[in-house]
């Protein structure tokens, strides 16, 4: 079967984290990483993978709004900024860490 580049595609990839070296399974959704919370800069907008940095995405604060965590990061590369939903499995003592860390 061949795989064509469609404009959106839930992408399920197993990846293993840079950073502490977890084996992540993909759910289509994973952005970055439940344990240690670092990402990696392959996208520009979530999800489309077009960024070609590459580089980790460092968590750097956490916001709560409405119960929600909210995970702030910067592309230790390039200095790209962004922000993801966390996910629910994400290690809760990472986010708290965080949310004490000023933005
Ligand atoms: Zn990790
Ligand atoms: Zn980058």
């Amino acid at each position: 079967m061949k795989l064509q580049e469609k404009k959106f595609q839930k992408r399920l990839e197993d990846f293993i984290c840079k950073r502490c070296k977890t084996h992540i399974s993909g759910t289509g959704y994973t952005d970055h990483c439940p344990n240690c919370l670092w990402s990696k800069h392959v996208d520009i907008n979530p999800g489309d993978r077009k960024a070609k940095c590459g580089g980790l995405m460092e968590p750097v604060g956490v916001e709560i709004k409405g119960g929600k965590s909210v995970i702030y990061y910067r592309c230790q590369k390039c200095g790209f900024k962004s922000r993801v939903k966390a996910a629910p499995n994400d290690n809760f003592e990472e986010i708290l860490r965080l949310v004490s860390r000023p933005l």
